[in-house]
């Protein structure tokens, strides 16, 4: 999911790519990493759920431990491509905070329509580059002998192919209510001839 939020426009600042915020102070929302210099914020009930499952799972705990986060990893990724797609468009990224089923990409009003539109896709192109490898490798040459691996390589590679085709639905509070708007309004912009507006039109 993407939210946008009104606030002055700031110009991003030279960031960097992966940090990890230590100590970690645990809170409702506890900020467990910054990418680019955006702050990811994981929900209180993540954790409680990762805990829960953590503890009961003592047969497979490295199956558990790596299936967790191969799922959580797959909203990282979705929330990264929209935050990838609003910094490339000179949209200020606020935060991504992460919940057991969804994501939230918090960043400020984007420019135009279509601006927005592309950022919807972001999160779902993000998906598509790490899983259509995994999806192809998986294809040709099957799983591993791996119960573990199998597991990162399904939820990367077909579970997140199919969060992603869910996402593009033209449903409410979905990426693709705002997604597939990129038609008319690319339409709209070759047709007023004005390929790239500097003002803003949101
Ligand atoms: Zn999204």
């Amino acid at each position: 999911m993407a939210n946008r939020f009104k606030s002055p426009r700031i110009y991003q600042r030279q960031s960097r790519t992966f940090e990890i915020p230590l100590p970690i102070k645990i809170d409702s929302l506890t900020e467990v990493m910054r990418i680019r210099d955006v702050g990811v914020y994981i929900h209180w009930t993540v954790l409680l759920i990762a805990a829960i499952i953590l503890l009961n799972v003592i047969r497979h705990p490295l199956l558990s431990l790596l299936g967790l986060t191969a799922y959580l990893s797959v909203l990282v990724i979705h929330e990264s491509g929209h935050m990838i797609a609003a910094q490339r468009l000179h949209c200020k990224v606020f935060s991504i905070e992460i919940y057991p089923i969804f994501g939230f990409c918090r960043f400020e009003t984007p420019w135009s329509r279509f601006d927005h539109c592309v950022i919807a896709w972001g999160g779902v192109i993000a998906q598509a580059i790490v899983a259509a490898p995994i999806v192809l490798y998986v294809s040709i040459f099957g799983y591993t002998r791996f119960q573990p691996v199998n597991a990162v390589l399904a939820l990367l590679g077909f579970f997140s192919l199919g969060v992603a085709a869910f996402n593009l639905l033209p449903i409410p509070r979905l990426d693709g209510s705002i997604a597939w708007g990129v038609i008319p309004e690319t339409i709209k912009r070759i047709s007023s001839g004005n390929r790239k507006s500097s003002s803003r039109t949101y």
